[in-house]
């Protein structure tokens, strides 16, 4: 069993951009729960301490850029599919005082995809950018849909190769972006560029237009590059159903109740 937890926080560094605080405050206040949640902005040098303090409080809560795979690490127990991600994006301590991780993005994903392509993915051929902690989700989430695969690129190509290497044959690193891409039916971008400014991965042009357009970047009224593939006239969804989502999963994770994701999601409309 898991009891309530004394404090909700999100651990990142940085952490201020985040929309988490809004929705998950906005979901407390709908559910009647008298707790806030908190941003905390915590360096990697000071993570196990300040992790330490939090299990003696009781904390529940979410990880994010850069913390994911530490959290992974200091947890006593993570669910089959975080292990399989190699990352930890919620987390809450059980009744022993154990710190039990998760990894709500893979669902997150799933469910936004399914909005996107409108149906349940099957016969998915993926085009991945990135090969960090999110890339380790899409990739979690994708192997468990039928006859799919996913073609990675990553700048550092041997970082792509050694996370590609983790997953079966489906899963391929490219050198080249043109060859990751290439008749893909979804493009994923798993890298943070768009997320500070107008940058986009790569122009819009080079997707067939049969394919569908998935930003795991977020910014209030969209990104530059979910712009772009709206106006190429493709599907494109950037990060906020995700977002909205692995976080209305981890809800469920802390309190055993689903959130309001209405006013989850009018709260950052
Ligand atoms: P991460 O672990 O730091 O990995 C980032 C990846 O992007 C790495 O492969 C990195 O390569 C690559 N990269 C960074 N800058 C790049 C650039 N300028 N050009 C090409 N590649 C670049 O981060 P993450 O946790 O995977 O998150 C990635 C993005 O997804 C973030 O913007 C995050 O906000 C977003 N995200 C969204 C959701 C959601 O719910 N919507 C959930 C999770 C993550 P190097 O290793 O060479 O640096």
């Amino acid at each position: 069993m898991t009891p309530r937890p004394g404090r909700l926080v999100l651990l990142g560094h940085p952490v201020a951009h985040s929309l988490s605080p809004t929705f998950q405050n906005a979901a407390l206040q709908a559910a009647g729960i008298p707790l806030v949640y908190e941003a905390l902005d915590v360096e990697p040098a000071g993570l196990a301490a300040v992790v330490d303090r939090l299990v003696a409080e009781r904390t529940a809560g979410n990880v994010t850029i850069p913390h994911k795979a530490a959290m992974l690490a200091r947890c006593a127990t993570v669910t089959p599919v975080a292990a399989r991600a190699g990352a930890v994006n919620t987390f809450w301590v059980d009744d022993r005082g154990q710190l039990q991780g998760d990894n709500t993005d893979v669902g997150g994903f799933d469910a936004a995809v399914g909005t996107l392509l409108g149906e349940t993915p099957r016969g998915v051929t993926v085009a991945l950018l990135g090969a960090g902690g999110a890339a380790g989700a899409v990739l979690a989430a994708v192997e468990r849909w039928p006859h799919s695969s996913v073609r990675l690129w990553s700048r550092r190509h041997e970082a792509g190769v050694l996370l590609a290497g983790r997953f079966g044959a489906a899963v391929t690193a490219h050198e080249l972006l043109a060859e990751a891409i290439r008749n893909a039916d979804l493009v994923v971008n798993a890298t943070p560029i768009g997320l500070a400014d107008d940058a986009i991965p790569f122009p819009v042009a080079l997707v067939r237009r049969q394919s569908a357009v998935l930003d795991l970047v977020y910014r209030r009224g969209g990104t530059a590059w979910i712009r772009a593939a709206r106006t190429r006239g493709l599907r494109a969804m950037d990060g906020l159903p995700m977002l909205l989502e692995q976080g209305a999963l981890a809800f469920e994770r802390w309190f055993g109740v689903a959130p309001d994701r209405a006013a989850m999601r009018a709260s950052v409309s």
